[in-house]
């Protein structure tokens, strides 16, 4: 199974990437993730993409498509994979698409998270993460056992600095500039799942399971 997971950032398609992902025993792949893991490793690209990172803005083409590239390269993704947070572009989808082309392998669904921006402004200002990647909470909706240190490691939990409000409004409008048009180009493609991504997290996990039963 091969799905893209498309949706606003705080729309909640991380987690249920992950959870799915471990359902089905393939890899959530987070261009997120994989850029976050670069720069905390201080590599060339890590140190290039944390300059956009860090302002809510989008990382250049070519650095991400190269990243996830390689990653779907690896052996755990032979037997499918979840495409977390990309492709963010059209540039990013069409070159998805032609280096699919050459693997001779195909996409099963996009599903489409749909949610209001007011909901994700106060998801995404009150997230607060393990600086050294174990998980994300909120400070409202998801506390840690014990409030702001993580459970797996108790470092302090930390803000991303793209989670500051203005650069939240900075990440949404490059949303809707850039990666909304990736709906047209998917529902072109009759692979387009949209799914109401507003309600609570169980019912959403439930519409999720029922579009990949669908599909099998
Ligand atoms: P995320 O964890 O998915 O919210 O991603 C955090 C940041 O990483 C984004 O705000 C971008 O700066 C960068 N990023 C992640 N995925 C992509 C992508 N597919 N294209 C460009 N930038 C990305």
């Amino acid at each position: 199974m091969r799905l893209i997971f498309l949706g606003p950032p705080g729309s909640g398609k991380g987690t249920q990437a992950k959870m799915l992902g471990e359902s089905l025993h393939i890899p959530q792949l987070s261009t997120g993730d994989l850029l976050r893991a670069a720069v905390r490793g201080g590599s060339e690209l890590g140190r290039e993409a944390r300059k956009f990172m860090d302002a809510g803005k989008l990382v250049p083409d070519d650095l991400v498509i190269q990243l996830i590239l390689a990653r779907m390269q690896q052996k755990d993704c032979e037997g499918g994979f979840i495409l977390d947070g990309f492709p963010r572009t059209l540039g990013q989808a069409e070159a998805l698409e032609k280096a699919f082309i050459v693997k001779r392998i195909t996409i099963d669904a996009v599903i489409s998270f749909e949610i209001e921006e007011h909901e994700l402004l106060v998801r995404l200002s009150g997230r607060r993460v393990c600086p050294n990647g174990h998980g994300e909470w909120h400070i409202r909706f998801h506390l840690p056992s014990n409030p702001g240190f993580c459970d797996v490691c108790h470092a302090p939990l930390v803000q991303r600095a793209d989670d500051e409000e203005s650069r939240i409004r900075v990440r949404l409008a490059a949303y809707r500039k850039d990666t909304e048009p990736l709906k047209k180009f998917y529902a072109e493609r009759k692979l387009l799942r949209p799914i109401p991504a507003d309600g609570p997290m169980a019912a959403i996990t439930q519409q999720i399971e029922t579009t990949v039963k669908q599909l099998r």
